[in-house]
């Protein structure tokens, strides 16, 4: 494999909301002139969560109180802290709570458009917030967001390497220095002061996911393996999606208002059979549309239960979902209510008033992450993290609208924080850096049954049984295995510390359902830790 060394300064990994942000305000900030990179899989602007347009709306969280019903930062917090169920970093919190206003007004000047009515912004409530602070351009936000940064990064002299996987860290003495990836079959190894990861969740590692391709986890992997800190890695925000016909499209909001029918594969609706006494479907379906993700804390969690267990027992569809129907809606309440879903589908020839679709669910983001402080600095010396990738900003649960919002505070933190270090640190000798470690690639194949049993074990329904198979499956492949190749080692070092994360959780709270442990304990009240072991294990404890 041939082999190429760059140079810069600071090295942002990602092209998303997170890694924007991180890049404009590194350079923005500059403090000496400073080199700034961004390095991704693919084309700015066109790969990752942040520009995957899939649904009515995605909503970005600031306290604007645009609709007068009292929102503040103070308010704001209570909810993160409230969502999170115990397990958010207050001192993060604060800082989302507390910044994301400016951040917005940023962007406002920066060009973006959020929606309004009568000259004011419009500021919509989603789940796990008591007051109306979603702001969006309807399912285009993060679109517009990462344009209007990424037009500002170039304009500010910002360098691009794309299409470039970077699958690795350069590590000298514990410090960071750089990171490594494969461009076209090429090894390119790039030396930097600082290296900020905004590359992300890994959705992409379960079968069924809503995430683009790139999102396998590698971000979490190799700071791992660079002996970072993570934490909170059994909190996976999963919701339904559609899975026929094949597109990228989830199921929320004004879908369940529609009271859909829910039939399994033998034609029988099966939602009421999941429901305790004194719940009812009407109540369920209003809750499920307030609030897309799973979570254990509304009782919105039967829909996603009982979809699970369907498919789970073998009932669901061929293309492992269940039908979902709403031909009992007239046409014109489908436009009016959900114009968007029902322009997507039916450029997609199918007609929602005649044709019913197949949904499941699947992996929407990642709450747990590389443990970061309130600099987004992590635990390794030279390694910042912001946006999914990163962990503590999030608890159990979080509030809709607050990923896109982390990533813009975080961002803005840890691009400021990393072009600091970098302006204070004095390169090493490049021979005490570089060294010639080659990534090996050749059995990326083996994953297939391992990507299945991640689906099994780490989806809505968790337990013991089908997460000790899938920690034994990766421990045989590991074993047969012994010069794993980087690429292949990401994804089960990712899934093995979801795994053990979620394994030591005997408790549901959140997004972890254990079947095996439906209720919450309160003894349980503090956030998991994974990191590298003595003898090399993943170590899963709490904090
Ligand atoms: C369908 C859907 C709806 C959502 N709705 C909302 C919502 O309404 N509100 C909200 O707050 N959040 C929402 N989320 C979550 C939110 O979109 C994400 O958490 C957020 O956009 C993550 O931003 P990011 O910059 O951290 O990562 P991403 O936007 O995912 O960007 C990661 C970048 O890193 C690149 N990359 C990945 N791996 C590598 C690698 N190894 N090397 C180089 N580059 C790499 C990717 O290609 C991409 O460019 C939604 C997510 C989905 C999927």
């Amino acid at each position: 494999m041939k082999q190429e060394t760059i140079q810069t300064d600071v090295l942002v990994v990602g092209g998303g909301g997170a890694a924007s942000r991180a890049a404009y305000e590194a350079k923005r900030f500059d403090p000496a002139g400073l080199d700034v990179t961004v390095a991704l899989e693919g084309p700015w602007g066109k790969c990752g969560s942040t520009v995957w347009v899939a649904s009515e709306a995605l909503g970005i969280n600031a306290p604007l109180n645009a609709a007068g019903d009292g929102d503040s930062p103070e308010v704001f917090l209570d909810d993160i802290l409230e969502t999170g169920l115990g397990l958010a970093s207050r001192s993060l919190a604060e800082k989302i709570a507390f910044e994301s206003s400016d951040r917005i007004s940023e962007l406002i000047e920066l060009g973006v458009e959020f929606d309004s009515a009568d000259e004011k912004i419009r500021q919509r409530k989603l789940s796990g917030c008591t007051k109306a602070r979603s702001l969006s351009q309807g399912g285009q936000t993060g679109v517009a967001i990462v344009s209007a940064l990424k037009r500002a990064s170039l304009e500010k002299g910002v360098n691009v390497l794309e299409g470039i996987r970077i699958v690795d860290l350069i590590l000298k003495d514990g410090e960071v220095w750089g990171a490594r990836g494969l461009k076209q079959g090429e090894q390119i190894d790039i030396l930097a002061k600082a290296v900020i990861l905004a590359n992300g969740g890994a959705g992409a590692i379960f079968p069924h996911n809503i995430n683009h391709s790139s999102l396998r986890g590698d971000g979490y992997s190799m700071a791992y393996r660079a002996g970072a800190l993570l934490t909170n890695m059994e909190f996976i925000q999963i919701g339904p999606g559609v899975v026929f016909p094949k597109m990228h499209f989830i199921i929320h909001s004004h879908m369940w208002r529609f009271s859909p029918c829910l039939k399994n594969s033998l034609g029988k609706e099966f939602l009421d059979d999941y429901l305790p006494a004194g719940i009812s479907r009407d109540e369920v379906l209003s809750l499920k549309a307030m609030s897309f993700p799973f979570s254990v804390r509304t009782n919105a969690r039967y829909v996603d239960i009982s979809i699970s267990k369907e498919i789970m027992s073998g009932r669901g569809t061929e293309h492992g979902g269940v039908f979902f129907d709403v031909t009992h809606v007239p046409e014109g309440e489908l436009k009016d209510k959900a114009p968007i879903t029902y322009d997507t589908f039916l450029k997609r020839g199918i007609n929602l008033c005649s044709d019913r679709i197949e949904i499941a669910p699947l992996v929407q983001s990642f709450n747990g992450g590389i443990k970061i402080d309130e600099d987004a600095a992590t635990t390794v010396p030279g390694l910042f993290a912001v946006g999914e990738v990163s962990g503590g900003v999030h608890g159990a649960d979080r509030p809709g609208g607050n990923n896109l919002a982390d990533c813009q505070v975080f961002g803005y933190r840890g691009g400021r924080a990393a072009a600091a270090l970098a302006a204070d640190r004095a390169w090493k000798a490049k021979e005490a850096i570089q060294d010639d470690k080659l990534i090996v690639m050749e059995n990326s194949k083996k994953i297939a049954p391992i990507r299945n049993a991640i689906d099994r074990a780490l989806m809505v329904v968790r337990q013991k049984e089908d997460i000790e198979e899938l920690l034994d499956k990766i421990q045989s492949l590991r074993h047969e295995t012994p010069t794993l190749d980087v690429v292949t080692d990401n994804v089960l070092l990712t899934a093995e510390m979801v795994a053990r994360s979620a394994l030591l959780r005997q408790e549901s709270r959140g997004v972890h359902y254990r079947e095996d442990f439906p209720d919450s304990d309160p003894e349980l009240t503090k956030s998991s830790l994974v990191n590298k072991g003595k003898e090399g294990e993943v170590k899963a404890f709490f904090e």
